[in-house]
């Protein structure tokens, strides 16, 4: 069988480790991958994201651990979700779905924090999960034929994050809150940066919520309370369905 015309999984993207002005080369589990798997040759076409630019490009050669491309021409790139999600670090399958389905809605970048009602245990093995949360971002943008992957922080207490100096307009999630709604939140925001959509950082708490001293926190440093709805929603949905809001402004 002939394979030099074939497109090499059409609807995928692969994102490359290392490029320069013509190649980009994909290495480790990508690249047994897109050999063994789906069995690479010279000539296959593909797309190829290098440095948040996305490329039409043609397999140049394959080993084992490492499949290079030749550049041949930049498409256009859709850019990433104005938001950074700072999310509670809480139970790790949850929480992984909920990395993943936010990197598929477009967020630019994810803040994990240690909030008051984060298990001890998993406070203490965040920091080490942290590659895992990247692999998982990497894998969900590549998926979701993203032209970029979104940044993860290092997970931080709460209160560093919360007080950090910052541009974005900075909405923290809470069931309690009855008046705004996030969607009247952004509205605002947008009048404010005059009819632009401003940067936005939004905060989704533990399995068990805020603790009433983070909500005085995050109300002490310029956060604005929203709402989703008379519903609890699980953390996982509350990113979900803030990041499907925040999308309705822009697409
Ligand atoms: N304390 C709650 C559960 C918290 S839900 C309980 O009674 O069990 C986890 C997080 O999701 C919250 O901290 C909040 O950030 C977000 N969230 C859930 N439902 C929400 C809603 N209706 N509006 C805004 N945020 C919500």
């Amino acid at each position: 069988m002939k394979h030099s015309a074939r497109k090499l999984v059409s609807r995928r993207r692969w994102i490359a480790e290392h490029w320069d002005e013509a190649t980009a080369t994909i290495d480790g589990a990508q690249a047994e991958h897109l050999a063994r798997v789906l069995r690479a040759e010279p000539g296959m076409e593909a797309d190829v994201v290098a440095g948040g630019r996305v490329f039409h490009a043609q397999v140049a050669a394959v080993t084992q651990n490492e499949v290079r491309f030749n550049l041949t021409a930049e498409l256009a790139a859709d850019p990433a979700l104005p938001v950074t999600l700072v999310l509670a670090v809480y139970k790790f399958d949850r929480m992984e779905w909920a990395i993943e389905k936010a990197t598929e809605l477009g967020v630019s970048a994810i803040a994990p924090v240690v909030a008051r009602r984060t298990e001890k245990h998993l406070a203490q093995a965040a920091e080490k999960r942290a590659a895992r949360w990247r692999r998982i971002a990497h894998e969900a943008a590549q998926q979701a034929r993203r032209s970029d992957v979104p940044l993860i922080h290092d997970p931080v207490a709460l209160a560093a994050r919360v007080s950090a100096a910052s541009d974005a307009t900075r909405i923290v999630l809470a069931e309690q809150e009855r008046t705004t709604t996030l969607r009247h939140a952004i509205d605002e925001a947008i009048v404010a940066a005059n009819d632009e959509m401003p940067a936005l950082e939004i905060a989704v708490g533990p399995e068990g919520g805020w603790a009433p001293q983070e909500e005085a926190l995050f109300d002490a440093n310029g956060w604005r309370a929203a709402s989703l709805g008379p519903r609890i929603l699980r953390a996982e949905t509350a990113a979900i369905a803030a990041l499907a809001v925040i999308a309705s402004f822009l697409e």
